[in-house]
């Protein structure tokens, strides 16, 4: 089909329709409350059916009125959808959690704690640790393979030139990512050999065709090369495509979206948090074809991440109170 170039462009900005979830769909598919609360019961009890702690056997549960709960047919006993999840010490209604998560999911380059505050009158704090707790959801372990798995390393973060302050050093992140597929981002120690090799073995499957800089710390990569194959540029000499294809472009181009993330959305990020928003890029980045049905896949997973049984009493630290003397950033 020939498509007149005025609307090329707007085809190639728009999410084809099959991939689109707007803020309209959203807002009838979860108009209230209850139906995020009915979402959630259907996820982790379908049909309202789930064990009872106190009949010790499955049951039929329903509706208690007025409380986000559900109670055994047989003997009453109540319980929460929301237990042994993200949700379940917040007092953020689950609205405004299904929309952070849907905010989250719509953006390519991050979203930040202030904009979700500016959309839906949260205080800062509590937009932060909303993003932070969803976070937690999003790290996968992926096992990349094929013929083109490009690694490289970066530095995030740090400063050098701040008045009165000790210059932070930035932190080494590794990246690991196939040509037309999955990425794979960690935190790393340093940039040597001895602890860059296990995080390439741990994530990277053998026979792989692995793609690389010159760079010294890749060096014994060529000794297992029973292993992996391993092609190398060299960027040091100014080289970067080679005539067969070699290159590292896909690598950098993940790395510039994190940058730009970072810094244009999230300013800076403490070292404690930088693995969350790595992961938090890497779960966009491996569901890009997917437009902003993202949200459907982090909303699977809070339930997919929560606790079979919600803490036992007298364990239960609040998560929202444990925060609070952190500070954002
Ligand atoms: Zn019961």
């Amino acid at each position: 089909m020939i498509v007149p170039m005025s609307r090329q462009s707007s085809v190639k900005q728009s999410i084809p329709k099959e991939l689109r979830f707007t803020v309209q769909q959203f807002n009838d598919r979860f108009p209230t409350e209850d139906a995020c609360l009915e979402h959630l019961k259907e996820k982790r009890m379908p049909g309202g059916v789930t064990y009872c702690q106190k009949c010790q056997q499955e049951r039929k549960h329903h509706r208690v009125t007025g409380r986000p709960a559900y109670a055994c047919d047989y003997c009453g006993s109540m319980i929460s959808p929301m237990a042994g999840t993200i949700f379940e010490k917040s007092s953020t209604p689950l609205r405004l959690w299904f929309y952070a998560m849907y905010l989250m999911g719509s953006t390519r380059c991050g979203i930040s704690a202030k904009q979700i505050q500016r959309e839906t009158g949260v205080t800062y704090k509590t937009a932060w640790r909303m993003f932070r707790q969803i976070r937690t959801l999003l790290s996968e372990d992926v096992q990349l393979e094929g013929d083109g798995v490009e690694i490289d390393e970066t530095g995030v973060g740090g400063n050098t030139r701040r008045l009165g302050r000790e210059p932070k050093p930035k932190k080494t992140v590794f990246g690991m990512v196939e040509r037309k597929g999955r990425v794979k981002a960690v935190v790393a120690a340093d940039r040597k050999k001895d602890t860059l090799l296990p995080i390439i073995k741990k994530y990277v499957l053998p026979k792989s065709v692995i793609f690389s800089d010159d760079y010294s710390s890749y060096d014994d990569l060529t000794r297992h090369r029973n292993e992996y194959e391993h092609r190398r540029i060299n960027h040091s000499a100014g080289v970067y495509v080679m005539a067969d294809g070699t290159h590292t472009n896909t690598i950098e181009g993940f790395w510039s979206l994190i940058k730009r993330g970072i810094g244009g959305v999230y300013h800076s990020v403490s070292e404690k948090y930088l693995q969350s928003y790595l992961d938090e890029y890497s779960f966009r980045y491996n569901r890009r074809h997917s437009g902003n049905l993202i949200f459907h896949s982090i909303l699977e997973k809070v339930s997919e991440r929560a606790e079979v049984r919600p803490a036992p009493k007298g364990d239960q630290k609040s998560v929202e109170t444990s925060a609070s003397s952190e500070v954002p950033f």
